[in-house]
């Protein structure tokens, strides 16, 4: 949780400093006495649609960037975690937003299809899974809304053989389990090339040792699911994964935590020998589960990245320059790492993700932002001196 306020705040941080983004742009002389300049206005009132796994920092995505270009803004929290975002609003206003300027509406579908349809509303920023965000997607863009969504992900951990063992075993448990997988960023799927198999046994060992409880108290590394549904759906992936064949290690299924009988546990939980065509792996997990899949060459791994559907995040774990470089340009990830392994960028940096995991032209944060959420007005002005022709011509003006 405070990891979620500290990197919202970095995108507040970020949002203050982008006048200089906010620049036009100008040719003097284009022709005799004529100059053109460009300059970006806002678009008016625009929305966010947010999900329930960083309740702050998923808004400070989206209305700070919003607001600082110059439009009036409509949040809408998940119902799942609303009071975070209201908290927002209350410190915003405290440090002297007007009133007016941000707003927040709860509900479900149909105030998520309010804000689709509200003619005054004219962009969108959606995160969230990919059935919501379709809808939004296609729902508001039939209306002449812009709409930038950033959907669900699968992302994968490359291991190669020569990868330090200690630092990476600890990124992919710590990418794998932190917040019980729910992160769009999260290390889903570990593909050991050749003899980097050989780390299975100390990742399933670290896997083990990791203690499931409520989040708030200190020393607990894997905090419960957000829903019973959220429960069902991991352990039924899971169920699903072994009966299609692959292996369970480490299941955390059944788990019980002393003093908190309805809690949605599920401890951490390791799948190997899981192929592409098992269902726990054609569907997004968000949970504390890490399937482990093999490849003989860099290039299998890389081919069995660009099969999958989703471009959110991908990581690499070598020691060698070449291998990472020949990743970094073969895979077809939007946001890659290097020996670490949830590849959140900066917010001076766009959030990147590609192919099946966004819809939209339009980065959130960074210079992606700017654009998102302003349009540009063009003026061509002419200023001839007192007394200059003034002939009529009936042809193209070219000069
Ligand atoms: P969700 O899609 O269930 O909910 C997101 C928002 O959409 C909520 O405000 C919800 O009220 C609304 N919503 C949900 N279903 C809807 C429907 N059928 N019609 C209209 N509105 C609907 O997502 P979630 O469970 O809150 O969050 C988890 C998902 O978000 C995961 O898929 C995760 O990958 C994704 N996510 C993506 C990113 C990213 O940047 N790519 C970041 C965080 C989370």
């Amino acid at each position: 949780a405070k990891g979620d306020i500290f990197r919202g705040l970095e995108v507040v941080e970020h949002a203050c400093s982008t006048t200089s983004l906010q620049m036009g742009e100008t040719t003097a002389g284009v022709a005799g006495s004529t100059d053109v300049h460009s300059y970006r206005l806002p678009l008016g009132v625009c929305a966010g649609i947010a999900p329930f796994n960083f309740p702050a920092m998923i808004p400070l995505w989206m209305f700070p960037m919003g607001m600082v270009t110059g439009n009036t803004y409509v949040l809408k929290p998940s119902e799942r975690v609303p009071l975070t975002a209201m908290r927002l609003a209350e410190l915003a206003m405290e440090a002297g937003l007007p009133d007016g300027v941000l707003n927040i509406i709860h509900g479900t579908h149909d105030a998520v299809n309010f804000i689709c349809d509200e003619p005054a509303i004219r962009a969108i920023s959606f995160v969230g899974g990919d059935a919501a965000g379709k809808h939004i997607y296609s729902r508001a863009s039939a209306n002449g809304k812009r709409v930038q969504a950033n959907l669900g992900a699968q992302n994968h951990a490359v291991v190669l053989e020569d990868a330090e063992p200690d630092a990476t075993l600890k990124a992919l448990v710590a990418a794998g389990f932190g917040a019980a997988g729910q992160r769009c960023m999260a290390i889903s799927r570990v593909v050991l090339v050749g003899r980097a198999r050989e780390m299975l046994p100390p990742l399933v060992e670290m896997a083990k040792r990791l203690t499931l409880g409520p989040g708030h108290v200190p020393g607990v590394d894997v905090p419960p699911l957000n829903s019973p549904e959220a429960k069902e759906r991991v352990e039924r992936l899971v169920a699903s994964g072994i009966a299609q064949g692959a292996s369970a290690p480490l299941n955390g299924a059944g788990q019980a935590v002393d003093g908190y009988p309805d809690g949605n546990w599920v401890g951490p939980t390791v799948l190997t020998d899981v192929t592409p065509e098992m269902e726990c792996y054609k569907n997004e997990i968000f949970g504390p589960v890490l399937q482990v899949l093999h490849a003989d060459t860099l290039d299998e791994a890389i081919a069995l990245i660009n099969a999958n559907p989703y471009g959110n995040g991908t990581a690499i774990f070598t020691r060698s320059g070449a291998a990472a470089r020949k990743f970094t340009h073969e895979v077809d990830v939007g946001q890659v790492g290097i020996n670490l392994p949830i590849p959140v960028p900066l917010p001076m940096f766009s959030f990147t993700g590609s192919r099946g995991s966004i819809l939209g032209d339009h980065n959130f944060y960074g210079k992606g932002a700017v654009t998102f959420y302003t349009q540009w007005k063009t003026v061509t002005s002419n200023w001839k001196p007192a007394g200059g022709d003034t002939a009529l011509s009936m042809s193209m003006p070219t000069m």
